[in-house]
């Protein structure tokens, strides 16, 4: 427990470090305004139209730089004036966009005159403008005096210029730092995924891979949302760069109704519910795939971040419809309320519905690292749980409760198996039949209870000289069974003879009262070879010597001859 508290402390300062890191503060001091417009033109504005424009004063002035269109189709344009007070240039790094933004030019002008053109985006292969988690990034040789930068974005995903001018080393900085805690959030949710695999196999519960899943496309879809797909996996392919984050923003939704339909077993419960969720997860798939296969762009943004959106609020839903019947949907609601608010957040921030923030565009990580503790904690409380149930099944099918020995049916199954391996190495094998004498009469004299007691207690002896390969089983009743593997005649007769005589001197107490006890031993041998199962035989011949033994007057070890069924048995006396 301590272990998890700290845990979530230390996913919190991470968490904490990765919006500050990528906290595109406005330390800027060398802007001294920040205006932009949007393009509605039918034919695209040109640079000199739009910097007509600027100076008409035909603009909107902002003071903070995280500028968010959402997904309007619009051209957004960002003027940045610059003073730079020192007479020499001034390297600085400039983060103009968002990773997925299609389009991104970037102009340092001078007295109206365009000193560097920057070009990049989504939309061709990618380039090392390109950094993932922190965006589109140029660095800009800021001449003396006045300047300006322009920055055009174009994009069919939500349009988001969180703009930074800051120096280099600043920029690198807060690079790194973002990349470490990102590569601390990646490598805990990994793990989680694996370890829910391994869930999975081990004990065939199918809500673990769910669970996998759901986590395995949030992993994806964000490495692409952070722009590490793109630079890693297919720089040399925009169109799969388009389509994958908004595809896995859909299946990452889709995953989660699966897992949440067999965390909660709604197919059961609900099914018109089920029914709903199910048509609802048909429409979300067939939609994508059908934008994506007519290359319908902005069709797509919007069926992601609706789908998600609702999604969300259905995930809500169903955990407080579920709330007053089950604990699971708890802690599903608390989990899926983190992860959820977080994805929304980021859809919203990015959509441009609520402000932009650095905390509200990490939202997704923050929450879903929250929900992934809490829903593993629940989850592998839960299988552990059904593990144990399982065990415990295991235990009373094969065993026999007042004696904790095994039940015969185990006894014949294991002994079965013993005989199936050792087949081929012609070793000896014996079989030792116990029947207590005149026990009818202790329950007679002390009670039933008492001669419970006294069945365990011979139980408990008898397992204390078990030797290290030998099985021992309660028969039925009064009867118990032991198999020696390796073991030829003289020895079992030996050791039989051993436990009669430990029995026999050692009266039971049971109920503070002393009870004397004796027993009769049948015992069998035979000799293992490929071509015979002497399995059966070697019962019956036990059997049939302890009877042998109780007719011969009991307290008696009657052994058969060497080998099963070779030659008449005798009864030795001690
Ligand atoms: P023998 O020496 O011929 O074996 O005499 P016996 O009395 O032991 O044999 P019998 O087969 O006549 O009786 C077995 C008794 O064991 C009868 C039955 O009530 C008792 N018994 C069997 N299972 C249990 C049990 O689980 N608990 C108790 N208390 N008694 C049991
Ligand atoms: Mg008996
Ligand atoms: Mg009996």
């Amino acid at each position: 427990m301590m272990m998890f508290r700290s845990f979530i402390i230390f996913v919190m300062m991470c968490c904490w470090q990765a919006a500050e890191a990528s906290e595109h503060k406005p330390l800027m001091p060398f802007v001294s305004a920040i205006g932009y417009l949007q393009d509605d033109s039918v034919t695209e504005l040109s640079l000199a139209q739009v910097q007509q424009r600027f100076q008409n004063g035909d603009y909107i002035a902002v003071t903070q730089p995280f500028l968010t269109f959402g997904i309007n189709h619009k051209t957004a344009w960002v003027r940045l004036s610059i003073t730079n007070p020192i007479s020499t240039q001034l390297r600085q790094s400039l983060v103009a966009a968002q990773t997925w933004v299609e389009s991104v030019d970037v102009y340092l002008l001078q007295h109206q005159q365009v000193l560097k053109h920057w070009h990049a985006g989504d939309a061709e292969p990618a380039s090392d403008h390109l950094v993932p988690t922190i965006g589109y990034m140029f660095d800009v040789d800021i001449p003396p005096a006045e300047s300006e930068i322009f920055i055009r974005g174009q994009s069919l995903d939500p349009l988001t210029l969180p703009i930074a001018l800051t120096s280099i080393e600043q920029a690198r900085s807060q690079q790194i730092k973002t990349h470490v805690v990102l590569g601390i959030v990646y490598g805990f949710l990994l793990a989680l995924i694996g370890f829910n695999m391994l869930l999975y196999i081990s004990l065939k519960q199918i809500v673990a891979l769910y669970y996998s899943f759901y986590i395995g496309c949030f992993v994806v879809m964000n490495l692409g949302y952070e722009g590490f797909a793109f630079s890693w996996f297919y720089p040399s392919s925009p169109q799969l760069q388009n389509y994958s984050t908004l595809f896995f923003m859909v299946l990452h939704g889709v995953c989660g109704l699966i897992f949440l339909s067999s965390y909660l077993p709604l197919s059961r419960k609900q099914s018109p519910l089920s029914r709903m969720l199910k048509l609802y997860v048909a429409v979300g798939i067939v939609s994508s795939v059908i934008a994506i296969f007519l290359q319908l762009h902005l069709l797509m943004s919007w069926i992601a971040f609706s789908f998600v959106t609702l999604t969300t609020l259905i995930m809500i839903v169903v955990a407080l419809l579920n709330v007053a019947a089950s604990v699971d949907a708890r802690y599903l609601l608390l989990a899926v309320s983190f992860s959820m608010f977080g994805l929304l957040t980021s859809a919203l921030s990015v959509w441009g519905i609520i402000p932009y923030t650095s905390w509200g565009f990490h939202g997704a990580e923050i929450g879903v690292v929250f929900e992934a503790m809490i829903l593993a904690t629940v989850l592998a409380s839960r299988l552990r749980n059904i593990e144990q149930e399982r065990i415990t099944a295991q235990y009373l099918a094969t065993h026999d409760l007042l004696t904790c020995l095994y039940n015969r049916r185990a006894f014949e199954d294991i002994a079965g198996q013993y005989l199936q391996q050792a087949e081929n190495h012609c070793k000896p094998v014996s079989f030792i039949m116990i029947d207590i004498d005149h026990f009818k009469a202790v329950n007679d004299n002390y009670g039933h209870q008492v001669g419970d007691q006294a069945l365990h207690q011979v139980a408990v002896l008898l397992s204390q000289q078990q030797r290290k390969n030998d099985i021992l089983a309660r028969w039925g009743g009064e009867e118990m069974a032991i198999l020696l593997p390796d073991t030829a005649l003289p020895q079992a007769v030996r050791y039989a003879e051993q436990l009669r005589a430990l029995l026999e001197c050692n009266p039971l107490t049971v109920a503070h009262k002393p009870i004397r006890i004796t027993a009769s031993f049948g015992v069998a041998s035979c000799l293992i070879d490929i071509k015979q199962n002497c399995l059966a035989t070697l019962f019956l011949e036990a059997d049939h010597m302890l009877y042998m033994a109780k007719d011969s007057g009991r307290n008696l070890v009657a052994p058969a001859v060497a080998a099963v069924g070779i030659s008449s048995p005798s009864v030795s006396t001690f």
